[in-house]
């Protein structure tokens, strides 16, 4: 049991575990994962495999999407008679695309000791390998799996200036990449399969390229798709009238989105560019 003297309730651990090889662990997360009093896992049957493969017996409790609230106000009882709980999912980073942010939002409410590990997750490992020099990136996790919603999704995309980070389930990555291709255009893309196992492939290419592979059958695994933005036309004019012109001409951007950004880009107010592009759209 991990409790002090000034805080009489438990602590609640947040886990990393590897995302394929099993080295990937840290001495922190092995000592803390053989400390705690229980583990409350995404799937138990999972994680049983990873701790004999380190030889520890912490009992397990199952915390899983569907029982997140009921699960994770049991779990807060347990923490508050001063017992630590770590909290695992199947691979990576708990509350990361992964169950997580109930149980974690109920211990601040609830006042309980938060401690947090660094540690494996499939979204900084992509990252770190892309090569892609840019200031920041818009991470989304698993985009929406049906079509019109997805393409609704990726249109909202599509003047981001900073490169999007998704994950995507093998079975949908070639649909994702066919309609990333029918929306964005032809981008520069990275693709991050199988990371730290045996077959890792990692890939910086065009979108065409890769819908390809996906559609020879070449996307076995899981995956980290990064779609960097598009290039950027060089804006021509200065005064509200000539820019809203050269938008309507150029881009294919709508009447309150061309407002929104002359805006923006001048300090007015809106309103004020928006009437006078009603004036000027349909000339
Ligand atoms: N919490 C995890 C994390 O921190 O990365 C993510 C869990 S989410 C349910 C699973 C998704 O993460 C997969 O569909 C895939 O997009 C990505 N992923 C997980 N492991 C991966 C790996 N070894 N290689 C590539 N992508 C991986």
């Amino acid at each position: 049991m991990i409790t002090t003297a000034q805080n009489p309730q438990g602590t609640l651990y947040i886990v990393p575990t590897p995302i394929g090889n099993l080295e990937d662990i840290t001495l922190r997360a092995i000592r803390i994962l053989r400390e705690v009093d229980l583990i409350g896992a995404e799937d138990t049957r999972h994680t049983k495999k990873l701790l004999n493969h380190l030889g520890i017996s912490t009992p397990l409790i199952s915390y899983y999407r569907e029982k997140e609230v009921q699960r994770g106000a049991e779990i807060i009882d347990i923490l508050k008679t001063g017992k630590s709980v770590a909290l695992v999912s199947d691979a990576g980073t708990p509350a990361i695309s992964d169950p997580g942010s109930v149980l974690v939002g109920l211990a601040h409410d609830n006042g309980i000791k938060i401690v947090p590990l660094p540690g494996p997750s499939a979204l900084t490992t992509a990252l770190s390998a892309t090569g892609f020099d840019y200031t920041g990136f818009l991470f989304l996790g698993f985009p929406p799996s049906k079509k019109g919603q997805r393409q609704k999704f990726l249109s909202s995309l599509a003047n981001c200036d900073y490169p999007v980070v998704i994950y995507e389930s093998p079975r949908r990555v070639t649909a994702l990449l066919a309609d990333a291709l029918d929306i964005f255009g032809n981008r520069q893309t990275f693709w991050a399969r199988e990371l730290t196992k045996r077959f890792e492939e990692l890939q910086r290419a065009d979108l065409l390229t890769l819908y390809e592979k996906g559609v020879s059958g070449k996307n076995r695994g899981e995956f980290v798709l990064i779609i960097c933005p598009g290039e950027k036309e060089e804006v021509e004019g200065d005064t509200v009238e000539e820019l809203i012109t050269w938008y309507r001409d150029n881009a294919e951007l709508s009447l309150k989105d061309v407002s929104k950004r002359i805006a923006s880009d001048l300090g007015i107010s809106r309103s004020q560019v928006y009437q006078k592009a009603l004036e000027l759209w349909h000339k």
